[in-house]
């Protein structure tokens, strides 16, 4: 069975809590053995240290204000932040723009996300990135950030013209099986053109579920459930022409050097 990185996840979310030992054993099963679990806001970020604390090989975390959560933000949430990256082997996720909103404020979605990008070049830690119809933002606010931190766009949705620009960049890119669904096939597309040293793969869970069609057997109705990884990552390779294995490793080598996951070998 190949090993697999989950480089996204939000494993504290309240739908999986009363199931989050079983679908910890079931990811283990499935060959997952690792995952970056992103906070969202100062609400849960407590609780992804948690998890953090008590599975430290097997889970990392990641801190960040989600764009759909910055209006939310108390006055203190930078120094939150700081405090939850005194754990050296945290990095900084989810964070990002997104226009994709109702009453979307791009100007304060700016503005917090230049203090996340600044906050990971201070203290040299890799940033996951969420981006939503707000790629012109994006682009410009990584293109004015000089050096570059490290970063990852999760579930890479943007335009196919802007993948050379962000490699140039230094972007690395994940894949999420939801993109395996056939209205995303333009989104699907785009991950052949992802050079091999820069390709990452992701659940998103409990969210972004892939097809029913791939006929796992965790699929449910509530939740999704990330051990899925293991089926969505066959879509991918058959898309590139490779065989899951090679593909996952690929991606598996890609996550532990971006993230510094030293627990993983
Ligand atoms: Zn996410």
């Amino acid at each position: 069975m190949f090993k697999l990185i989950d480089s996204h996840n939000h494993l504290q979310d309240h739908r999986l809590s009363p199931h989050r030992a079983q679908v910890i054993a079931d990811m283990k099963r499935e060959g997952i053995e690792h995952a970056i679990v992103n906070g969202t806001s100062e609400a849960d970020w407590q609780d992804v240290q948690e998890l953090h604390i008590s599975n430290p090989e097997f889970l990392s975390s990641a801190f960040g204000l989600h764009p759909w959560k910055v209006k939310d933000r108390s006055p203190e949430w930078l120094e939150k932040l700081r405090h939850f990256l005194k754990n050296p082997r945290a990095s900084i996720g989810e964070c990002g723009l997104d226009q994709w909103i109702i009453e979307a404020n791009i100007i304060d979605q700016v503005a917090v996300l230049r203090d996340h990008i600044k906050l990971s070049r201070e203290l040299d830690r890799p940033l996951t990135l969420h981006c939503l119809k707000a790629w012109p933002e994006l682009f410009a606010l990584l293109k004015e950030s000089k050096p570059i931190p490290p970063f990852l766009l999760h579930s890479f949705g943007g335009p196919s013209h802007l993948i050379k620009p962000l490699l140039k960049l230094g972007a690395h890119f994940s894949f999420s099986g939801y993109f395996l669904h056939e209205r995303k096939r333009k989104a699907l597309e785009n991950f052949r053109l992802i050079p091999e040293d820069r390709l990452m793969v992701e659940t998103d869970a409990p969210d972004m579920a892939p097809p029913k069609s791939l006929l796992t057997p965790y699929q449910n109705d509530n939740f999704h459930h990330p051990a899925d990884l293991r089926w969505s990552i066959k879509g991918l390779a058959e898309l590139r022409g490779e065989s899951p294995k090679c593909c996952a490793e690929q991606c598996r080598s890609n996550s532990i050097r971006l993230f510094a996951l030293t627990s993983v070998s």
